[in-house]
């Protein structure tokens, strides 16, 4: 995956975000019909070739000023955000339009800036977007923007895309916008010799101070935020390309050898994802036995029918040390119920965890994808036979 090209052919998952300038026309605040279905077309082509598309979108800012008539300026905060709530309705209408015909369901998701910063809300918000995956929805995000606490910023929706990405392991983020990629001097300040960077394999501090001494207010906003969110995927194991999406069918360009940017993972999402969660300190411990410690030895979730003992008080999503009763801890990982329900549940079978607490459940207390072995993980399972 080291051109654009090859990186949007073999992509698994891949996160699209859409800049307002693309959708909507700011000069008399309408949608761009034709462009948006010539990229949802994409988009379906995209999935039937078994690559998983999400997108995150712009756009309900500018359509809502259109429609409440608030002209082009500057507008006070809650203005802003009443703009939001108006166009964002409109803007999730026509993408289930454009999904509808190619009969794909579009679904809805507003996250907020912080999300990935309460754990909770996190892994919920990723159970979803999971479950929506599953059943073949292609999900479209924006921030909720009438709830943000902070003042709403132009390049929000890089970073959000980046934690789109990082949230689904997706192992391809495409932040298409009005710019061509990534330049080596402002091509708006030295269109003469400003030359595209095809490939970027590291975010150095020199690369970050290239994006910043852009000159002109939109494209230092615009390249900044962006090289943040490239940073941000990178780290999680997640491609980004920087291409300019003005043109009709911008990705499938891309698919035919187009130019964009294209900046290197860092590793792959998964191994990513792990590393983040061996590096937390656990907040409780959970004992299992053997036979539980045997199902994770080769790679299974862990169920509360295999605890035994339960220690400290952990919330869900907080991370939890797993060991045998004459173990030290041999893995970590996120929890999905909390200390309390966790005494309540344990040693028994999943099925009768919904009657014990009294709400619909989650099977696995620890889904696999949210744990990995400690050190001396690999030393225990020799020991128990295990590989
Ligand atoms: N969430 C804003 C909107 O939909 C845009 C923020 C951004 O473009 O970064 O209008």
């Amino acid at each position: 995956m080291d051109t654009v090209t090859s990186c949007i052919t073999h992509a698994r998952r891949v996160v699209i975000k859409i800049g307002s300038s693309l959708l909507v026309d700011a000069s008399i605040g309408q949608l761009r019909h034709q462009w948006l279905q010539a990229l949802i077309d994409d988009v379906a082509w995209l999935k039937s070739r078994g690559t998983t598309p999400l997108i995150v979108s712009s756009g309900s800012i500018a359509l809502g000023r259109k429609m409440l008539g608030l002209g082009i300026g500057n507008l006070p905060l809650e203005q802003i955000q009443a703009a939001a709530a108006v166009g964002q309705i409109r803007l999730a209408y026509h993408y289930e339009e454009a999904l509808q015909r190619h009969n794909l369901w579009a679904a809805q998701i507003l996250l907020t800036l912080d999300v990935s910063r309460h754990r909770r809300r996190y892994l919920n918000s990723r159970a979803t977007f999971e479950s929506l995956l599953d059943q073949g929805v292609v999900p479209v995000v924006n921030e909720n923007d009438s709830v943000a606490t902070d003042e709403i910023r132009f390049g929000d929706n890089d970073r959000l895309a980046a934690q789109v990405a990082v949230m689904t392991n997706a192992d391809c983020m495409i932040l298409l916008s009005d710019v061509n990629g990534f330049y080596d001097l402002d091509p708006r300040v030295h269109p003469e010799s400003a030359q595209l960077i095809d490939r970027v394999p590291t975010i150095t501090a020199k690369i970050e101070a290239m994006a910043s001494a852009s000159v002109s207010d939109m494209s230092k906003g615009g390249m900044v935020t962006k090289i943040q969110a490239a940073k941000t995927a990178s780290s999680a194991g997640c491609a980004t390309i920087i291409a300019n999406g003005t043109r009709r069918s911008p990705l499938r360009a891309l698919w035919q050898g187009g130019k964009g940017t294209l900046f290197l993972p860092q590793g792959d999402p998964q191994s990513a994802r792990k590393q983040w969660i061996a590096a937390m300190k656990p907040r409780g411990r959970l004992i299992v036995d053997q036979g539980a410690l045997r199902a994770l030895h080769h790679g299974n979730s862990l169920l509360p029918a295999g605890v035994v003992g339960v220690d400290g008080e952990f919330d869900r999503g907080d991370s939890v040390g797993v060991g045998g009763p004459d173990t030290s801890m041999v893995y970590i990982g996120l929890s999905r119920y909390t200390s309390g329900e966790t005494q309540r549940i344990m040693g028994k079978k999943s099925d009768d965890i919904p009657a014990i607490l009294g709400y619909p459940a989650r099977a696995a207390l620890i889904h696999r994808d949210d744990m990995t072995p400690l050190i001396d993980a690999t030393e225990t399972s020799k020991r128990d036979g295990g590989h």
